[in-house]
């Protein structure tokens, strides 16, 4: 994340305000980009990649508090929010949704542009030391939070990926068919196909990989499945 410009999603349905951001974030040499309801923002978060959110309150469709309810249930990406309303109360409501940070509007693009630098500088979450937290090897994992780290750092999953591998952490070094690692991590089995598991597993890899795994951790057994090594 330090070398890599860090991708930032703006989620404002104000174009003069969005234009604003994009522009002060790209001039730091962040990735920007731009949606302007919040259902789009939790789609495209879901689809990864993402490293810090930037979410107005006020949005057409959901509201920015919705989406930051809903995108806690699948992902711990940092949300800092941006909104109209400076007083208290929506501070506080925001933070106990899940949000990381707060910027009233009117506010100053260099201001939520250090905002963003604090939180792609400051780790995730807590150490995996912490409670509920269980380490596996290179790997600790989170089964409550539904949440794992590799290396310290924490791998922002989908709900599939996040299944896969919290089904190969159970036993790790065990080789899992295919079958068994949708019967655990799909509410429908009947619905995919083994193909399913195959482009989890490759997204997941990818992942893998971008939080600095040189030897890839899974291991695909032709014909048979996968295994972890931890
Ligand atoms: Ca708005």
């Amino acid at each position: 994340m330090s070398e890599q410009p860090a991708q930032v999603l703006v989620v404002e349905d104000e174009a003069a305000i969005a234009d604003t951001v994009l522009y002060a974030l790209r001039s730091e040499g962040h990735a920007a980009e731009h949606c302007a309801l919040g259902r789009l923002a939790l789609e495209r978060v879901r689809a990864g990649g993402i490293d810090v959110v930037v979410l107005d309150v006020g949005l057409p469709d959901l509201g920015g508090f919705e989406v930051c309810r809903q995108l806690r249930t699948f992902s711990q990406v940092p949300v800092i929010f941006l909104t109209a309303r400076n007083d208290e109360f929506d501070r506080v409501l925001g933070l106990e949704l899940g949000a990381d940070d707060y910027v009233g509007k009117p506010f100053s693009p260099r201001e939520l542009v250090a905002r963003v630098r604090a939180r792609l500088r400051r780790p995730a979450q807590a150490l995996p030391a912490e409670a509920g937290w269980v380490l596996q090897g290179a790997f600790a994992i989170d089964r409550e939070g539904r949440r794992v780290r590799y290396r310290e750092a924490l791998l922002d999953l989908t709900r599939y990926e996040y299944a896969l591998l919290a089904a190969l952490l159970q036993r790790p070094g065990a080789i899992l068919s295919r079958a068994q690692l949708m019967e655990r991590g799909w509410d429908h089995a009947s619905d995919s196909a083994d193909r399913t598991v195959d482009t989890h597993v490759k997204t997941l890899r990818a992942k893998l990989r971008a939080a600095g795994a040189e030897d890839d951790p899974i291991r695909t057994h032709r014909g048979v499945g996968y295994a972890l090594d931890v």
